[in-house]
């Protein structure tokens, strides 16, 4: 494997470092959530403004047809600068890739440039209260109509969709088919039909990043499907192997960085460090971090092969969420925070938050056993 960069990938990154410093991104003490996402809004409206938003995107869709090494550079710079990430992520990192790979040109010319400016936010209507992990068993029903389908369902977890003017909805066309995965579709779902009921649901943390989202006989018209019908089991793949893998890994790789660095210096300060347990969990998440890294490059060295993620991207979960958890319980230590006091500060809600890693884009059970069984060939 050879490590160095090309002149052209070092000039990508420094154009983008100068770039950030030339932008001023910290962000205001916000209200609530509301507050936050119009701040995001803007922010991302000033990155897509220059071609700072989806990189990975093909220049004729308004990114930047950066290659592998230049996304990992990308993302390691971006979470250097410490800006808040772009808020319209599920549409970047998930809708985006996922209509390029499946989507008409129709689909594409219309939804990908507000997506990358933010001014059409996208949510994933994937999960159901009987249906996460299992996702193959859900049951809203997408029933033909004339000129489409009226949609009905109800729908779980559904992150952001309180401000999504989107959603990309997997839905069941054929009851009857052989296997439950054949008989789903993609479809695009107009959250402003008054079929749509949002209801936000609070986390721990307080806030209420996600919703459950309610579908009563929302008509979705057929040019609003996404690949064809009944082809939606292959669609939503698409879609989980970003989310998995592709979109995140470097990104949080630096972000821990910096937190363990910050951690380091706190118990050096506070005399954490002569405590066994503190320093333990310290060079654990030292080591964690190492492994992540390793992952990071080797999916790399894969998508600059011209390989997809596949399931692969499960591994970079796994070792992700391990490593954010671990880091997550030595913050608790260093710090010496209770994460149920209301003054606990941000690394409980770091704590806090930690918790959801090991669930959300798939849970830590289900990605041991897409590499026991996809990777690793063990028997059921
Ligand atoms: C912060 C956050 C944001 C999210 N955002 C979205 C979103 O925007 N859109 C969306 O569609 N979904 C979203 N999700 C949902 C997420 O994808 C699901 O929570 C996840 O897939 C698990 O499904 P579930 O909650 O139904 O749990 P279940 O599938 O019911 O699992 C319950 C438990 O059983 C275990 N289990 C289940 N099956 C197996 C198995 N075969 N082998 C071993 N153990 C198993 C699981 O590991 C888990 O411990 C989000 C979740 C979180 C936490």
């Amino acid at each position: 494997m050879d490590l160095s960069l090309r002149e052209e990938d070092e000039e990508f990154a420094s154009s983008f470092r100068d770039w950030l410093a030339g932008h001023p991104h910290r962000p205001p003490a916000f209200v609530d959530l509301a507050d936050e996402v119009a701040w995001g809004r803007a922010w991302q409206a000033t990155l897509a403004a220059d071609r700072w938003v989806g990189v990975h995107w093909p220049s004729a869709y308004g990114g930047r047809s950066a290659t592998p090494v230049q996304v990992a550079l990308y993302q390691s710079e971006y979470a250097r600068s410490q800006a808040p990430q772009p808020v319209n992520r599920v549409g970047i990192n998930l809708v985006g890739p996922t209509l390029l790979a499946h989507g008409t040109e129709d689909q594409r010319l219309r939804y990908l440039p507000p997506i990358l400016s933010a001014e059409e936010i996208w949510c994933q209507l994937f999960s159901e209260p009987d249906a996460g992990s299992d996702l193959a068993s859900l049951s809203t029903r997408a029933t033909p109509v004339d000129g489409g389908y009226l949609v009905t369902g109800r729908k779980v977890w559904t992150s952001y969709a309180q401000f999504a003017s989107w959603g990309l909805c997997l839905a069941r066309t054929d009851p009857e088919a052989a296997r439950p995965q054949q008989g789903i579709t993609a479809l695009i779902v107009d959250m402003s039909d008054p079929g749509v009921d949002v209801r936000p649901l609070v986390q721990m943390t307080g806030d209420a990043e996600f919703n459950e989202v309610f579908l009563t006989d929302v008509f979705v018209p057929a040019e609003h499907v996404v690949g064809t019908e009944g082809q939606g089991w292959t669609v939503a793949g698409s879609t989980l192997a970003h989310e998995r893998g592709t979109n995140f890994p470097f990104k949080e790789q630096v972000v821990h960085e910096t937190y363990l660095a910050r951690l380091y210096d706190e118990a050096r300060d506070n005399g954490g460090l002569d405590d066994p347990l503190v320093a333990d969990a310290l060079a654990r998440s030292y080591v964690d971090l190492g492994v992540l890294r390793l992952h990071n490059l080797r999916t790399l060295t894969r998508l600059g092969r011209g390989e997809e993620p596949g399931p692969e991207s499960s591994w970079i979960k796994l070792t992700w969420t391990t490593m954010t958890q671990g880091l997550s319980d030595a913050g608790l230590l260093v710090t010496g925070r209770d994460p149920s006091s209301a003054e606990a500060g941000p690394w409980a809600r770091q704590w806090l938050w930690s918790k959801a890693a090991g669930i959300a884009g798939g849970t830590s059970q289900v990605q041991r056993d897409i590499i026991a069984g996809r990777i690793l060939g063990l028997p059921r």
